[in-house]
């Protein structure tokens, strides 16, 4: 049987980043991702005549963790093109057209509105859980919604924003996502707002994910689904069992699932997950829409659309301008609160969709991901159902005995964000870095890095 020192189960960014800090600790680890590729919910593929990201797209240097990897690895960003023509659903449902300026003017007092109480609710962004969020977090984003006195066209323009950033009803989603992305951007939404769909990173997903993965003193297993964890052994002897797919039994000293909370039932524990884990992942988190790449014949004008919540396209945006040899094209992307509303087979159904939102397209041809259908995923980024994030964050971050949990749905920053998995990942690699080597501090004091320390040993 196979012996190291930690298991970390998955490579999307959370998997990626633990393993590349323990193992520069010294520890011997092994990674076993289930895909035949790494990245997990970032993926760049190739489709419609160029590399897309099928899932995430945009980073910000607001993010501190996404951040510190972007300047370490070199990578730069670009900016998606900035719309020259906006498009919503007025009072009586018809699209109007109008500026950038005035889309912003209409929503800018009912964003405002939503959040205004993000400092005392969540009066540090690093801190998701203290403050008046505790009071707050029963209400779903339509209640705080419900509550407001927004005019009709203002009303369907606001909410079709939150469906973007939430992927899901409101109604379905806490109040707490909302506060809480807020709140990491320092209380404006309007940074928010940019910090979530602005600036992509050059060069790709898949890219950045190599760098990191480059960076991996261990083997990373692919195609290598993890089915059980099991937990044996007491003092000096406790290990885990760590069994894959194809029968195969690795023991580890500690084991870090990255997995989403949607998706961990994919794995049997011994003992059983903590009772947060079983709670939430039974409930499910809030997130369950799409995102869907489409492409539309001609080069269209720069442009954003927004309808409304009950739209299956609820956010459409012209996102690169082809030429090739069948004639100029444009590719666009659009985000659907439901993911079973969208399939990208049925081009009429689609057309229709778009037709609400944007007068004048003519679709070619669709593409997508279904995140919430995909058993290693089972969510595209997460957001909370209400009353999640202050009832169960803090115990999701807790190691049950040798097993850590490292993934952006227990982040505290940016959680559902890559910046998110990074943090969750550093948080984890030092707790499982400081229970098999030791506290740092100690060993400064002691004048030893860990790969000077007496005793270790490389199986
Ligand atoms: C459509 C979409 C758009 C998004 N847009 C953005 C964006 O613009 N910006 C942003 O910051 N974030 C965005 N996100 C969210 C972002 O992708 C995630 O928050 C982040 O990638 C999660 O990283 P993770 O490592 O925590 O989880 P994951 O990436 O899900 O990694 C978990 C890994 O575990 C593997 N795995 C699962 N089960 C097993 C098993 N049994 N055995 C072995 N391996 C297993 C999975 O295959 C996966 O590789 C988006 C997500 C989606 C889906």
């Amino acid at each position: 049987m196979q012996q190291v020192d930690v298991v970390v189960i998955g490579a999307g960014f959370a998997g990626l980043v633990a393993a590349r800090e323990l193992g520069a600790t010294g520890l011997d680890v092994l990674t076993l991702e289930a895909r035949d590729r790494i990245g997990g919910r970032t993926w760049t593929d190739h489709r419609l005549g160029r590399e897309l990201e099928m899932g995430a797209n945009w980073v910000h240097w607001v993010q501190p963790h996404v951040w510190a990897e972007m300047t370490r690895y070199g990578r730069g960003i670009e900016r998606s093109p900035r719309a020259e023509e906006a498009y919503w659903r007025g009072a009586d449902g018809s699209p109007r057209r109008g500026s950038l300026d005035a889309f912003m003017e209409l929503i800018d007092a009912g964003q405002q509105l939503v959040v205004d109480d993000v400092r005392e609710a969540i009066p540090r962004g690093v801190e998701p859980c203290e403050g008046r969020i505790r009071e707050l977090d029963h209400l779903s984003l339509q209640d705080r919604f419900d509550a407001l006195a927004l005019d009709a066209e203002a009303r369907t323009a606001n909410e079709s924003v939150w469906v973007g950033h939430v992927n899901a009803p409101l109604d379905r989603v806490g109040l707490s996502s909302a506060l809480r992305w807020v709140a990491a951007a320092g209380g404006h939404w309007q940074l928010m707002h940019e910090a979530s769909a602005t600036y992509r990173v050059t060069g790709g997903m898949r890219r950045f994910a190599e760098a990191i993965a480059a960076d991996v003193a261990g083997e990373i297993r692919l195609g290598c689904g993890v089915v059980s964890v099991t937990q044996t052994g007491t003092g000096d002897d406790a290990h885990a069992i760590v069994e894959t797919g194809t029968g195969e039994r690795i023991r580890a000293r500690r084991v870090v699932s990255t997995l989403p909370v949607n998706a961990i039932d994919a794995i049997r524990f011994d003992p059983p997950l903590p009772e947060a884990w079983q709670r939430q992942h039974a409930e499910t988190v809030a997130s369950q829409g799409c995102k869907i790449w489409l492409r539309a014949r001609g080069h269209l004008p720069r442009f954003f659309a927004y309808g409304s919540q009950h739209d299956p396209i609820s956010v459409l945006k012209a996102e690169f301008f082809l030429s090739d040899g069948t004639g100029d094209s444009t590719l666009l992307v659009g985000f659907g609160p439901d993911h079973r509303s969208v399939d990208p087979d049925d081009l009429g159904a689609l057309q229709r969709a778009v037709d609400e939102l944007r007068p004048g397209i003519e679709l070619i041809e669709a593409t997508t991901h279904d995140w919430m259908g995909d058993p290693l995923s089972r969510t595209t980024w997460m957001t909370h159902r209400p009353g999640q994030l202050t009832r169960d964050l803090c115990e999701l971050q807790q190691p049950a005995g040798l097993l850590h949990f490292a993934t952006t749905d227990n982040a505290a920053l940016w959680g559902g964000f890559i910046d998110g998995a990074i943090e969750s990942a550093l948080r984890e690699a030092r707790a499982v870095a400081a229970a098999l080597r030791g506290p740092e501090p100690a060993q400064r004091r002691a004048g030893l890095s860990p790969r000077a320390r007496p005793g270790r040993q490389r199986r």
